[in-house]
Order: structure tokens, then sequence, then C-alpha cells
């Protein structure tokens, strides 16, 4: 008789609120197609649980799991060490249980950006206009400069937490930077060649919300890039069309932040176009 394992590998997310989070529709879509005998379960943990199921994902044995809002900086204290670039970003979205059994933190949000992009361009010395100076952006920022930005201007309505991603960038980064305030409709500088959308502006329910941006300086020749990833297609993105600019969406990023987890976890190199039929048929259905 054949020998058979019913113990599957497991692997999944916490978070707050958890029902709107697609990556276990696309994860798991990738186990199937690559047979892989691995489980992704989507959990929602409150901050007060937070500690336990990191427990409890040491007692089952998972092998990894990611983290979303609220915990990706709240995880840390809860694990055995960081890889580079989650150390410098302070943020951790995915966690990998290391050879020896070690849970180690990783952040994959902006090298699933910088995949995505290269897609399209190369980030290697490039002008780079960014929006936004919150988790999203930090991790874009820090993921660009170790890929090549030369420089990076950052773009923030609040002062503060532009002036702070600005100083990370320029004290733990190859690359150079400076903060812009944004007060009123932002002219993109001649030389930009890459515009990123790291703000929450655009996303699902507010679909119609358009950056503030002096669109005489948005040039084709610039490409333009969008972390929201519902809906794919924001107001961004059809200005950037418009203008005859390349662009990337945050589905894509999404999609390939998710296959560097599975990477990380299973070894193996995924085919991306099935997360993003998965994915695509949630968002896009018609
Ligand atoms: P944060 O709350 O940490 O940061 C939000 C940022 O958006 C801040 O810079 C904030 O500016 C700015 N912002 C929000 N609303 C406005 C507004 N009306 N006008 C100007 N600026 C505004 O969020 P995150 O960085 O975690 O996430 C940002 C986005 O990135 C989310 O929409 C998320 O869905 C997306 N994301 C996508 C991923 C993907 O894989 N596609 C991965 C991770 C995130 P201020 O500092 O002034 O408040």
């Amino acid at each position: 008789p054949m020998k058979i394992n019913f113990l599957s590998n497991l692997t999944g997310s916490f978070a707050m609120p958890a029902m709107e989070n697609p990556t276990v529709a696309m994860v798991e879509a990738a186990y199937q197609h690559h047979q892989l005998d691995w489980r992704y379960i989507n959990c929602e943990v409150s901050p007060e649980h937070l500690k336990d199921a990191v427990r409890g994902a040491r007692a089952m044995g998972w092998a990894g799991f990611n983290c979303s809002i609220p915990h990706k900086v709240a995880v840390i204290e809860h694990l055995d060490g960081l890889g580079q670039s989650a150390e410098i970003i302070g943020a951790v979205n995915t966690i990998v249980r290391s050879a020896t059994g070690d849970y180690i933190g990783e952040n994959t949000d902006g090298r699933g950006f910088v995949t995505a992009l290269t897609e399209v361009t190369d980030p290697r010395g490039s002008q780079v206009v960014l929006f936004g100076a919150g988790g999203a952006a930090r991790a874009v920022a820090v993921e660009m400069a170790f890929a090549g930005a030369v420089h990076i201007t950052v773009v923030n309505r609040s002062r503060k937490r532009g002036e702070e991603l600005t100083r990370l960038i320029c004290e733990k980064t190859p690359a150079t930077a400076t903060f812009a305030i944004w007060d009123g409709d932002f002219p993109l500088p001649a030389d930009t060649d890459i515009v990123i959308n790291a703000t929450s502006i655009g996303l699902y329910p507010n679909i119609d919300q358009q950056l503030d941006i002096d669109w005489e300086t948005l040039s084709a020749d610039m490409v333009v890039a969008d972390g929201i990833h519902n809906p794919p297609m924001t107001p961004l993105l059809r200005t950037a069309q418009q203008k005859g600019c390349q662009f990337v969406n945050g589905q894509q990023m999404l999609v390939h932040q998710g296959a560097i987890g599975i990477h990380y976890w299973t070894g193996i190199t995924v085919d991306t176009g099935v997360m993003h039929t998965a994915l695509s048929q949630l968002f896009n259905p018609e």
C-alpha cells in the first residue's frame, strides 16, 4: 500500500480586519497549480491576541505566515530576527521559519513592487517621485533605493512622516532623498523617471479619488506605478494611460510580493500568472 501523508504544511495570515484580504485566494491558487500539499489560512487576529497567535503558529509548526494591518510593526517583538530590508523598513509582512525553527521577519511589499516595476522599466539610475510616507511607502522607498534608484523625492501631506522617511533613505540606503510638502497640485520635476503612489488615495471605496498633481508636468516618458490593488485601474493610472505613459498597477505588486513569500516558505518559484488570474477573477469579474 502507498504511504500517504495527511500532514499538510501550514501557512496563513494574521490581520484585522481579515475578511477583505484576498491573499488566501491567490496563494491557494498557486499551491494548487503546483500541486503543493500546503494550506493558507486567513485568520482574524486582534492586537491583544497577536502574541498568542504567533505562539500558536510556533506550536503548530507553521512554515510561515503573513502579517497585515495592524500587526506589521507589532509582530517584530514576537520574532527571533529580521531580514536586512525588514530591519531598515521597520516593518514585517512575511514571517519565515528557518531550518533551525527560528521565525524571521521579512518585508516583501517593496520587493514585490520592484519586481512588478522591473517588468516595465529598469529602476537602476532612476529619479523617483514617491507620494506617501506610510508603511507601504517605506517598503517601496527602501527597495527602490537598493534596486538602484538614484534619488527619491518624498511627497507627503504630513511633514513629520515625510521627513522621517527622507532621513531613513539618506541614512540607511544607497540613494539620496529630498522631502517636499504636499499642499496643492504637485509639479513633477522634468527629469522624473518613475512616479509612484504609495498613499491610500484611490483605494476602494474611494475609487474616484485622484492625486493632486500638476498634470501638465506628467510626460509620456515617465512610468507611473500605483500601489492600490483594489481597484487595479485607478484615476491615477487612467490619467497616465491617457498621457501615453507606461504603468504598473497594485495588483501586480500584490501578486509579486505574494510569490516572493511563497518562495521563502516552499523554495518554489510559482507561476505568477496563476495568482494574477485568481485575483482578476475576484476584482474584475466581467
Ligand atoms: P499608511 O496609513 O501607513 O499611510 C498612508 C499614506 O497615505 C500616508 O503617507 C498618508 O499621508 C497618505 N494619505 C492618505 N490619505 C491621503 C489624502 N487624502 N491626501 C494625501 N495623502 C494621504 O498606509 P500604508 O502605507 O500601509 O498603505 C498605503 C496604501 O498602500 C494602501 O492603500 C494599501 O492598500 C497599499 N498597499 C498595497 C500593497 C500591495 O501589495 N499592492 C502592499 C501594502 C500596501 P499622511 O502621512 O499625511 O497621513
